[in-house]
C-alpha cells in the first residue's frame, strides 16, 4: 500500500528553486531513501509532506488523506528532524513520559521504545549529557511512541551513532516487518546500501533516479 506520495511538489525561497517539480512515493513494508548531497531539496521535500512547510505547488498524501487538512493523520506518523533539538534539562525518560502523555500513549510504551533503541541503561541522564548519536536515539524512541505507521528520519546520520549503527538495521526491519513505512533521507549511498530497499535519488531539487538499491548501486 502506498503510504506517502507527494506529486509535483514544487518549492522556491526567493530566487532558489528548492524543489522543481518532485513526485515520490513510499510502501509499507519498505524502508525508502531520499538520497541527495547537501541542498538538494531533501528537507525541504520532508518539511513539506510534514506540512511544516507550504508547497508553492503540488499535492502530498499520507495514509490515504490530505495532511494540510486533515492534521488528525499525524497521530499515525512518527517523524525524526534531522539534529533533533530536545530540551536539555530533561532526562530521556522525562521527554518520553512527557510526550507519552500528549500524544496519548499508554506510559507503558516508554520502556518498549527505550530497550527498542538501546537506551534503557542511560534513560535516567539529562539529555544534556548525551552525546550527538544518543540525543538521535531518544529522537527516534519518541517517534516510535505509539507504534507509528510511518516513520519519518531526516539524516539520522547512523555513521556518527556505533550503537545506532549496529540497532537502526535490526529497528527498522522489526517495523517494516510489522507493516510501518519508513522513509529517510540521507547524503550518504553507504548509509542507503544498508538501510534502504529503494531510493529516490534527488539534486537540485529534480528526482533523477527512482527505484531499488541494487539498480541504485549498479548504476552508478
Ligand atoms: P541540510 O543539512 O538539510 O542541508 P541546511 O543546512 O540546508 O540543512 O538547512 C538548515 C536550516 O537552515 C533549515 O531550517 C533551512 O530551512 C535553513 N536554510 C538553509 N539554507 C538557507 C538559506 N540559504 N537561507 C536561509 N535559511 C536557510
Ligand atoms: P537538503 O536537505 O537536501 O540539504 P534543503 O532542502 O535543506 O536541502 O535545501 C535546498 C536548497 O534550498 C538549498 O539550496 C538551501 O540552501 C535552500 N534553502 C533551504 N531552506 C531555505 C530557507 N529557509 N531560505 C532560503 N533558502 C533555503
Amino acid at each position: 500500500m502506498e503510504t506517502l506520495r507527494a506529486e509535483n511538489v514544487a518549492k522556491r525561497y526567493g530566487n532558489k528553486q528548492a524543489l522543481d517539480g518532485v513526485t515520490i512515493s513510499a510502501e509499507s513494508g519498505l524502508i525508502t531513501a531520499i538520497l541527495g548531497p547537501n541542498g538538494a531539496g531533501k528537507t525541504t521535500l520532508i518539511r513539506i509532506t510534514m506540512t511544516l512547510i507550504h508547497p508553492d505547488r503540488g499535492k502530498i498524501s499520507i495514509l490515504g488523506k490530505d495532511p494540510f487538512m486533515e492534521k488528525d493523520v499525524f497521530k499515525r506518523v512518527g517523524y525524526v528532524q534531522e539534529l533533533p533539538n530536545l530540551p536539555p534539562f530533561l532526562s530521556g525518560r522525562e521527554l518520553l513520559e512527557l510526550s507519552a502523555r500528549l500524544k496519548g500513549v499508554e506510559r507503558g510504551d516508554v520502556k518498549r521504545v527505550l530497550e527498542l533503541v538501546g537506551m534503557t541503561e542511560n534513560a535516567d541522564r539529562k539529555i544534556a549529557k548525551y552525546s550527538k548519536g544518543m540525543v538521535q536515539r531518544i529522537a527516534l524512541a519518541e517517534a516510535l511512541l505509539g507504534n507509528p505507521e510511518l516513520l519519518v528520519m531526516d539524516e539520522p546520520n547512523v555513521g556518527t551513532d556505533p550503537i545506532l549503527n549496529l540497532k537502526m538495521r535490526d529497528v527498522l526491519n522489526e517495523l517494516i516487518k510489522s507493516g510501518t513505512t519508513v522513509v529517510m533521507t540521507s547524503h550518504e549511498l553507504e548509509e542507503v546500501r544498508k538501510l534502504a530497499h529503494r531510493v529516490i535519488f534527488i539534486y537540485r531539487g529534480k528526482v533523477f533516479f527512482s527505484g531499488t538499491t541494487e539498480e541504485l548501486v549498479l548504476r552508478f
